[in-house]
């Protein structure tokens, strides 16, 4: 069945095909680890694991690259201001290196927390200082770049596409932006290759061609991306915070340099709002992953709210809709569960309205209202049970792994269990496989601990 993906750079739904059979080359902007992700941040992320789910559940393999922003990202995005991590460093007491790899941790674990998959591919900035050096000097050579007291930077102006993605209307944010600007010539320009203050010592700082500093945000993603994926790979993605700076200024290197606009697609997740606010991970105070466990809500609950919007919508977050989500995934669990082991082959109808609703540019919303049919319909347990395992390969709400708090296991199980325990001990092997096999065969299965065994249903056979 076709994939429809609505790119940004055309502005248009398009049919996708990888470019090359093997693999599908993805690249997904990364965090800047300076403090821990806010549950907004995290909901670009759900989305594009919705989509490298959606293209694996369509048969492709994806070579997913996301890269950790360690170094060079300034509190403003016009290049002013203070760098995060120095900014997080002072914040903490810790070295901008120590807090780089706390958050980065912190980071991973709340992908694991929602069940996003990890890339293929990690890469931090400063471990491509190098690449991004080469990068910058093949601007330069293709006569790109001008040289204030404070960096190298890039001239928007010897460009005429600049901006093409974002539509940017160039006249007029020339004549809106002045405050901000210091010697760049043109509000549009960016740095990149920012030189280390005169009067403090930086944290992290490389030499180069041009100075003593450090590189400028956007140059990693377009060094890494081209190191891993090629100058030309098949989707790029990123908030929608990301279009007009950020994304602008990568396309601008890889087409001074490669001349390419870097990906075949480019997608962009709308942003969560409080309150109808952004939610700004520099202003201190903001809703984590921890925040939502600390009141007793079930991450994947986050992760069953962000389904229940198209991510090309903004979506407002409120507790209300948080504990709504929170009700439907448990009534979810509770029916699949009940639905015991699998045992069936999915429903190839259902497989077809759930197909055609991720591939129809990631309709989540409807894609749910087919698991809310396949909940109620009257097809054999077995069935419904093998077609929500197949759906769950996308939605990852780890449907196959929950069971109920507290699980009731019959005398007669319990009795076996027992019997097995004491034959293991005597080391009769053999009497405790045949134990096992009837516990299994009663619909049962013993995890041996190191503190004993428990015993469950089983759920996903
Ligand atoms: P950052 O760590 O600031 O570089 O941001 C990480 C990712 O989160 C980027 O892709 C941003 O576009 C995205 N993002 C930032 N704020 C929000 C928000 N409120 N809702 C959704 N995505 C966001
Ligand atoms: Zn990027």
């Amino acid at each position: 069945m076709e994939l429809k993906l609505y790119d940004t750079y055309t502005r248009t739904m398009r049919d996708f095909e990888p470019m090359d059979p093997v693999a599908v080359r993805m690249y997904t902007c990364g965090p800047t680890v300076y403090n821990y992700a806010h549950i907004g941040n995290l909901r670009t992320y759900i989305f594009e694991d919705i989509l490298r789910r959606t293209l694996e559940f369509n048969g492709y393999a994806v070579n997913h690259v996301m890269n950790i922003t360690d170094v060079g990202h300034l509190t403003s995005d016009a290049d002013s201001g203070e760098d995060k991590m120095e900014k997080g460093s002072a914040r903490t007491g810790k070295t901008a290196w120590e807090i780089a790899e706390i958050y980065t941790q912190a980071f991973k674990e709340d992908m694991q927390r929602l069940n996003i998959l990890e890339p293929s591919i990690w890469c931090k900035a400063t471990d491509h200082i190098a690449e991004q050096i080469a990068l910058i000097r093949c601007i330069e050579d293709n006569g790109y770049t001008y040289r204030t007291d404070d960096g190298l930077y890039f001239d928007t102006s010897k460009q005429p596409s600049y901006g093409y993605m974002a539509r940017l209307n160039l006249e007029g944010l020339q004549a809106g932006a002045r405050i901000e600007m210091g010697d760049k010539r043109n509000s549009t320009d960016f740095a990149l290759w920012k030189f280390s203050p005169k009067e403090k010592q930086r944290q992290m700082e490389w030499d180069s061609p041009w100075g003593v500093g450090f590189p400028g945000w956007h140059i990693e993603c377009s060094a890494m991306s081209a190191k891993y994926l090629g100058s030309f790979f098949d989707i790029h993605c990123g908030g929608e915070d990301h279009i007009s700076v950020h994304h602008s200024n990568e396309i601008a290197q890889t087409e001074a340099c490669y001349g390419t606009h870097l990906a075949n697609f480019w997608m962009h997740g709308y942003f969560l709002q409080l309150d109808d606010a952004k939610m700004a991970k520099s202003s201190g105070d903001f809703l984590r992953v921890q925040t939502l466990i600390d009141r007793g809500t079930d991450p994947l609950a986050y992760r069953m709210f962000c389904l229940s919007s198209h991510y090309r919508s903004k979506l407002n977050f409120t507790w209300d809709g948080l504990d709504g989500a929170a009700t439907a995934l448990n009534r979810l669990r509770a029916a699949v569960y009940e639905w015991g082991a699998s045992g069936g082959v999915p429903d190839p109808s259902f497989i077809e309205h759930f197909t055609a609703q991720v591939n129809d540019d990631l309709n989540m919303p409807r894609a749910m209202a087919v698991v809310w049919e396949l909940v109620r319909c009257d097809l054999p347990a077995a069935v419904r049970k093998a077609t929500i395992l197949a759906f769950d390969r996308v939605l990852g709400l780890r449907l196959a792994e929950w069971r109920p708090a507290e699980e009731e296991v019959p005398d007669a199980v319990m009795n076996l269990v027992q019997q097995r325990t004491l034959a293991r001990k005597e080391k009769r092997w053999k009497d405790a496989d045949a134990l096992r096999i009837q516990v299994t065969a009663a619909g049962y299965e013993i995890e041996d601990k190191a503190d004993g065994v428990r015993v469950r249903r089983r759920n996903n056979a």
